[in-house]
């Protein structure tokens, strides 16, 4: 990275910061109750290490190989670590211990293997669901419907424990911003958080990306997954 792509990278980065912090006001938070998560996708260990010194406190990754391996180069040192993407079941193991939360977790079976392999290692891991609020045919994630028996089933496994709710809505419109499916999201999260269920905590709703974060915050998310809007529009070019 040379220099002036490190100076353009922090301005970015609290150029993000005080846009988040604005939207929080605005909605009667404050900056620090939302969570920014900086989507590291494509960018190597050296942005990483850069975007941390520049104030990133979270990194979420999508892909476990490539999280495995710039965990190896200690990317995310002074971080936290979690995980965005889509999982499959044999590569849980390889996130186990190294990242904080998996907010990817669109369904009981991959509840329920995390679950296995987080018992496995003796640790607990924290996990939100992911709701298919757009009800895409492509996407993963619970159906709406479903969270009520996903959460009945996985609450009753010590070795993982519900955080809260994370969702990717269709790709926003411009003029809406997905309000709508924002809205819905947030009705779903408040009416868990009502009933009250035992070892479910709903601590965190993670909605809201580079097009539509301030949008997201309005209607109740407080945590936030921004890559281009730090990193600039992917792919990047190779250093
Ligand atoms: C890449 C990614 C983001 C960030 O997307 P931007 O539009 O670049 O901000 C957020 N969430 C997930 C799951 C992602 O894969």
């Amino acid at each position: 990275m040379t220099q002036e792509e490190r100076i353009t990278l922090a301005e970015r980065i609290k150029d993000v910061q005080a846009r988040v912090a604005r939207a929080a006001v605005a909605s009667g938070r404050r900056a620090e109750d939302i969570t920014l998560v900086a989507a590291t996708k494509m960018n190597d260990a050296d942005r990483v290490r850069a975007a941390i010194e520049a104030g990133i406190r979270v990194c979420g990754e999508n892909r476990v190989q490539e999280l495995t391996d710039k965990y190896e180069q200690n990317a995310y040192a002074g971080a936290d670590l979690q995980f965005i993407g889509t999982l499959q079941s044999n590569k849980i193991k390889y996130l186990i211990g190294k990242v904080s939360l998996i907010q990817s977790v669109g369904s009981l079976k991959l509840g329920q293997a995390i679950a296995k392999e987080a018992a496995k290692k003796g640790i607990t891991q924290d996990i939100l669901l992911e709701v298919n609020i757009g009800r895409e045919q492509a996407k993963s994630g619970l159906m709406p419907e479903m969270l009520p028996e996903a959460l009945d089933q996985l609450r009753l496994l010590p070795a993982i424990r519900i955080r809260g709710l994370m969702a990717i809505p269709p790709i926003a419109d411009e003029t809406t911003k997905n309000l709508r499916y924002f809205n819905e999201m947030h009705q779903i999260f408040v009416d868990i958080l009502t009933k009250k269920y035992d070892n479910v905590n709903m601590d965190y709703l993670s909605m809201g990306m580079t097009n539509d974060f301030e949008t997201a915050i309005s209607c109740g998310s407080n945590m936030v997954r921004i890559g281009t809007a730090i990193f600039g529009a992917r792919p990047y070019p190779v250093p």
